[in-house]
């Protein structure tokens, strides 16, 4: 059921039943972190393999040492410059956090999320939780309650409506190795926003750790529909003439397509305003029964890469 009852959230959370929550970066399928009953129907209701493991969500940077320890200089920076808000940070676990979280591995993804409804959900909480994205393993990330109604309708009792994302995409994923940041995802979160607070970092988002990290798996956010990446659309479009096209575009518009089946994601170019609506644009172009989506490349800056890396995902087979 969609609702905004936080109590019911709260006493569902209690009894380690699994709800849905809105963050600001994508939706969640949240439950008790420190309960494995309560994480392993995470991974059957997402149908997600048992080596991907979870994001668990904090009230506040001051809960960190409850969840994580061993925390290094940077990693605190960088909690205190972005918290709440969309970075994870990879950090050695404390034994509370069950293996199943963590995918049997030593360290734990840690977050703070911003969106008011689950901060004031988390503060009535005695524990955190964890939250993979509110989609079937391999499916579009939701961002809005009806998406993960359409996923999820039958097995959640609580769908907690804090409308669209406001940033759209997954949190940007940062581990640490002697002392400096390590870019495990690409996310909401711009590369250059944490190398000005922490200097140069490495990015290191290669699929074959595609076991620690499942948002790293080539095939991942993908529509049903083929989808292809295009740095040249009349030259794509000619390449697929005769077939039900659907277009994803940065900022304008083509003539020979339907405009019903085009989404436009930023008209003004607002690289931020396109990933709030990338995946509700995906959404709804993958429910049109087309045979292909054509996928225009982003410039290569700030967010821009992190949204041509999802496209990349959601082309590659
Ligand atoms: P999702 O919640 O579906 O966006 O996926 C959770 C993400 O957290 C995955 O992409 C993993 O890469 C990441 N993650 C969680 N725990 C760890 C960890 N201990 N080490 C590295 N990455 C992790
Ligand atoms: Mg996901």
């Amino acid at each position: 059921m969609i609702t905004t009852d936080l109590s019911l959230a709260k006493s569902e959370l209690q009894r380690n039943a699994i709800i849905a929550i809105p963050t600001e970066t994508v939706y969640g399928l949240a439950g008790n972190a420190f309960n494995e009953v309560a994480i392993a129907k995470i991974f059957a209701l997402k149908q997600r393999p048992l080596y991907n493991p979870l994001i668990v969500h904090i009230k506040s940077a001051g809960y960190l040492d409850h969840v994580a320890k061993d925390i290094p200089q940077i990693a605190r920076q960088l909690a205190d410059k972005f918290w709440p808000g969309p970075l994870t940070l990879v950090l050695p676990k404390q034994v509370v956090i069950p293996d199943i979280v963590t995918a049997g591995k030593d360290t734990v993804a840690v977050r703070v999320p911003s969106h008011p409804m689950t901060q004031d959900l988390l503060q009535q909480l005695d524990f955190p939780i964890a939250a993979p994205s509110a989609n079937p393993f391999g499916s579009i990330s939701p961002t809005t309650a009806q998406h993960v109604d359409s996923y999820f309708a039958q097995d959640l009792n609580v769908i907690l409506d804090g409308g669209t994302c406001q940033r759209g995409i997954e949190s940007t994923i940062v581990g640490f190795s002697e002392g400096k940041a390590i870019i495990y995802r690409l996310g909401s979160l711009a590369i250059e926003a944490i190398e000005t607070e922490v200097g140069k970092v490495t990015i290191r988002t290669l699929d074959d750790h595609a076991p620690a990290a499942p948002g790293m798996l080539s095939k991942h956010y993908a529509p049903k529909t083929p989808t292809v990446m295009s740095v040249d659309i009349p030259s794509t479009l000619a390449a697929y003439q005769g077939k039900r096209i659907g277009l994803l575009v940065f900022q304008s518009v083509h003539e020979d397509i339907p405009l019903n089946h085009q989404e436009v994601l930023s008209p003004s170019g607002d690289l931020e305003e396109a990933a709030q609506r990338l995946y509700a644009a995906m959404h709804r172009l993958d429910s049109l029964d087309l045979e292909v989506i054509v996928a225009e490349q982003f410039p290569e800056i700030g967010i821009g890469q992190t949204l041509n890396d999802k496209l990349r995902r959601a082309s590659s087979d």
